[in-house]
């Protein structure tokens, strides 16, 4: 089976958390033109983003950050996303310099060696190029759902407690809605998904999944599950806002 014939199950009030992630986006666009960008691991939720934004026709970019240790499978993914996609797609590699001394420091697999260093190789191959890629925005868009792991239970739709707003459009969403909205539109998708990876990110720090682990057991499965985030979702205040807590965006009605 593969991992729509697995997951796909629209949830009952499937066509309402749609229907809201549509305006969030459009919203967002409007509000925050030439100033937001989606960030895409092309794992199932950024594909689904990147498919409503393209859909749409949003004026959003969408980048993409290539680690250096990406599988084969995301970039053969990549290349056929930046060929088919209608906004443009921005790829951010590490600094070479920086990858190079590292590795030479501290050998090609220094993530498993502590905790300081595998977050210091994400510093590097993550949040070096993050940080470029949003130079400039306001706002940014995330995959970020609530019933992904612990650490995101609280995931608002749009988070205004960091200086730059990030806006979540699929927070409500189960893993299920992510499926039915890939088979409905026929979205490409990362095939290691169909090898049970749910959560992908670089080769040597994902691994495919059990039936009844949890959702990101496979990311950085060795380390305690406090410590599993790689920096770009860790929070810098202590609260995120919710939408009842600040000027919601103009609505705006939208078909697909
Ligand atoms: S996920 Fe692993 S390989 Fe990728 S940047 Fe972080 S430590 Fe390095």
């Amino acid at each position: 089976m593969n991992a729509i014939e697995l997951h796909a199950k629209a949830s009952a009030d499937y066509a309402r958390k749609l229907s809201e992630t549509q305006n969030a986006l459009q919203q967002a666009s409007t509000q925050y033109t030439n100033r937001i960008a989606q960030a895409s691991s092309l794992g199932a939720e950024d594909v689904v983003i990147s498919h409503l934004i393209n859909t749409l026709q949003l004026d959003i970019g969408i980048f993409v950050l290539e680690t250096g240790r990406l599988h084969v499978q995301t970039l053969t993914l990549l290349e056929q996303f930046k060929a088919a996609s209608r906004t443009p797609v921005t790829v951010y590699t590490p600094v070479q310099e920086s990858v190079i001394a590292f590795v030479q420091r501290e050998g090609m697999d220094a993530m498993y060696k502590s905790i300081p260093l595998r977050k210091e190789c994400c510093a590097i191959r993550k949040l070096e190029p993050l940080a470029r890629a949003l130079d400039g925005k306001d706002a940014w868009i995330t995959g970020l759902r609530r019933e992904q792991s612990g650490n995101r239970a609280e995931v608002p739709l749009i988070d205004t407690s960091e200086p730059r707003t990030k806006i979540n459009p699929l927070a409500d969403w189960t893993w299920g809605d992510v499926w039915h909205y890939i088979q409905q539109n026929g979205v490409a998708y990362n095939p290691l998904h169909d090898q049970f990876f749910p959560s992908i990110g670089c080769e040597p720090c994902t691994r495919a999944i059990s039936l009844g682990e949890d959702f990101r057991a496979g990311r950085w499965w060795w380390e305690d599950e406090a410590a599993k985030e790689c920096g770009l979702h860790v929070k810098h205040a202590p609260a995120a806002s919710t939408l009842s807590t600040i000027s919601p965006l103009p609505t705006t009605k939208t078909t697909v």
